[in-house]
């Protein structure tokens, strides 16, 4: 799927229903895990009420996947932070 044909409701709801999973399988023993995830969840719950990031929400979410993603003990937080990265970083204008 190209970026540009990207249904945003479906883009946002992989976004949601990832960082459920990743909440869910969270363990709590590592801070960038369990506090990032939920702080990146609580920025894209705008998103699903149908709001645009803005340009610092998108900044704060990016930096904190970045922080998630390289800080994160195991792979279920590392995967949370890469996943979406790759999402802002392929669908930017659903954001
Ligand atoms: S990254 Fe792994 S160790 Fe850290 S809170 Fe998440 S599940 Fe637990």
């Amino acid at each position: 799927m190209h970026s540009s044909d990207a249904d945003p409701k479906v883009v946002a709801e992989l976004a949601r229903s990832f960082l459920a999973l990743v909440r869910a399988e969270s363990c709590g023993e590592c801070l960038p895990c369990w506090h990032g995830v939920r702080q990146i969840a609580a920025v894209f719950e705008k998103v699903d009420n149908g709001s645009s990031l803005s340009v610092e929400e998108l900044a704060t979410v990016g930096e904190l996947a970045r922080t998630v993603g390289q800080g994160a003990k195991c792979g279920v937080g590392r995967i949370g932070g890469r996943l979406v990265q790759d999402l802002l970083s392929r669908y930017p204008t659903v954001f």
